[in-house]
């Protein structure tokens, strides 16, 4: 009677958590603030390719439903294994499953700027890519990992420190950026459930600095990090199904 009792009231969360992510009819405030019908140009930057799908789908959904131009600037081929060229084209397919258009993505194949964990990328050479793609797109609004980098790898972290070094360096200072809160292992792989503590976490801070994206179309990011075949194998397919980042994004500003 008592573990009825439990799985009962796991299935009554889990249901009000589904509601509350794909139902709830709170309008979500990231870049509406003020004018709405303003569009603006975002760059998202990442790693490596299916950072994009595995990470921040959420924020791709919700950016290109309502209008806003996405550039996607991906550091690497992703070639630690030898398939470069595969993910990258693999990259470009799921950018069709997210709507992004195809001319607005870049991949780079830098020799110094290679995949893998023993690889210390250069904050300044990253600073400099980006400060060309921000001049040559004319983006206003710029997002990437935090340091951490969600699962801990040093290319996101690394990333991250370009934008910062981009931003202190060279920004013309009208650039908003934006970094995806890295959460702990047990909200990580909590799935929809994780929503309350999103909405907590947003809750304790300052309105304004930080932002929960609820992904409107999970069927579109499974179907993106799809394309990614040469990754997509049974342990990441357990990821993106259990993994709140599959449905949620909560965007700190970057100060
Ligand atoms: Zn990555």
């Amino acid at each position: 009677m008592g573990w009825m009792l439990i799985i009962l009231s796991i299935f009554v969360v889990w249901v009000a958590s589904v509601w509350k992510i794909f139902f709830s009819r709170s309008k979500p405030t990231f870049l509406n603030e003020g004018s709405p019908l303003l569009k603006k140009n975002v760059l998202l930057v990442v790693a490596h390719p299916d950072d994009e799908s595995m990470f921040f789908s959420p924020t791709i959904n919700y950016l290109t439903s309502r209008g806003h131009t996405v550039y996607i600037l991906c550091m690497s081929t992703g070639n630690s294994d030898g398939m470069g060229s595969i993910r990258k084209d693999e990259l470009y397919r799921a950018c069709v499953a997210h709507k992004v258009q195809l001319d607005r993505v870049k991949v780079l194949d830098d020799p110094d700027l290679q995949d893998g964990f023993g690889q210390v990328w250069n904050h300044g050479l990253l600073a400099n890519i980006i400060e060309e793609e921000v001049y040559g797109h004319v983006i206003d609004v710029i997002v990437t990992f935090d340091s951490y980098g969600v699962s801990g790898h040093c290319n996101h972290g690394d990333v991250h420190y370009g934008v910062r070094k981009f931003l202190h360096d060279s920004s013309p200072g009208n650039i908003e950026a934006w970094e995806l809160v890295s959460i702990n292992i047990l909200r990580k792989y909590s799935g929809v459930f994780d929503i309350w503590m999103a909405n907590l976490d947003v809750m304790r801070h300052p309105r304004g600095r930080r932002h929960c994206l609820l992904n409107e179309h999970p069927r579109k990011s499974f179907l993106a990090m799809a394309q990614h075949s040469s990754q997509w194998v049974w342990f990441r397919k357990l990821f993106v199904s259990f993994s709140s980042y599959t449905y949620i994004n909560t965007l700190r500003k970057i100060e």
